[in-house]
């Protein structure tokens, strides 16, 4: 009998916060919004400014991964499925760049999530509302 595996079937906690889909529209408004200089990986990358829209984005990726309860490794929240090999073709760095299949199954739970919430076959939990916190034994 073949049995088709469904290895991130459930990739997000629920309910899904406000805080959560707020942080992922946001960050895809920054994806477009990115003014940074094509960066050379074989050269001084380190030396690279982001932009603000990068800056801002990683800062609803930190947003985002707490309203998720992610883990600390869990890094980024998420990935645009479409996202490609950001380094420059040859380089170390581009040898080693891989598609982060969990975060971008976070994505599409996150765009799934925002679909049902649009049509009303799902209810976000309010802000900050306990249901979003750690679940601890109180
Ligand atoms: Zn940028």
């Amino acid at each position: 009998m073949n049995t088709k595996r469904t290895p991130f079937a459930r990739p997000l906690r629920h309910p899904i916060s406000e805080t959560a889909l707020e942080a992922f529209r946001l960050m895809r408004e920054l994806e477009g919004k990115c003014t940074c200089p094509p960066r050379n990986w074989h050269g001084e990358y380190w030396k690279h400014q982001q932009c603000k829209a990068c800056g801002d984005w990683w800062e609803q990726n930190s947003i985002l991964h707490d309203a998720l309860q992610l883990r600390p490794w869990q890094w980024p929240a998420v990935e645009n499925p479409a996202a490609e090999n950001p380094y420059s073709a040859g380089s170390p760095a581009a040898a080693h760049w891989k598609p982060k299949l969990e975060a971008q199954a976070r994505w599409r739970a996150l765009e799934a999530a925002e679909r049902a919430v649009k049509s009303g076959r799902t209810t976000v939990a309010p802000l900050d509302s306990p249901a979003t916190q750690q679940c601890g034994l109180t």
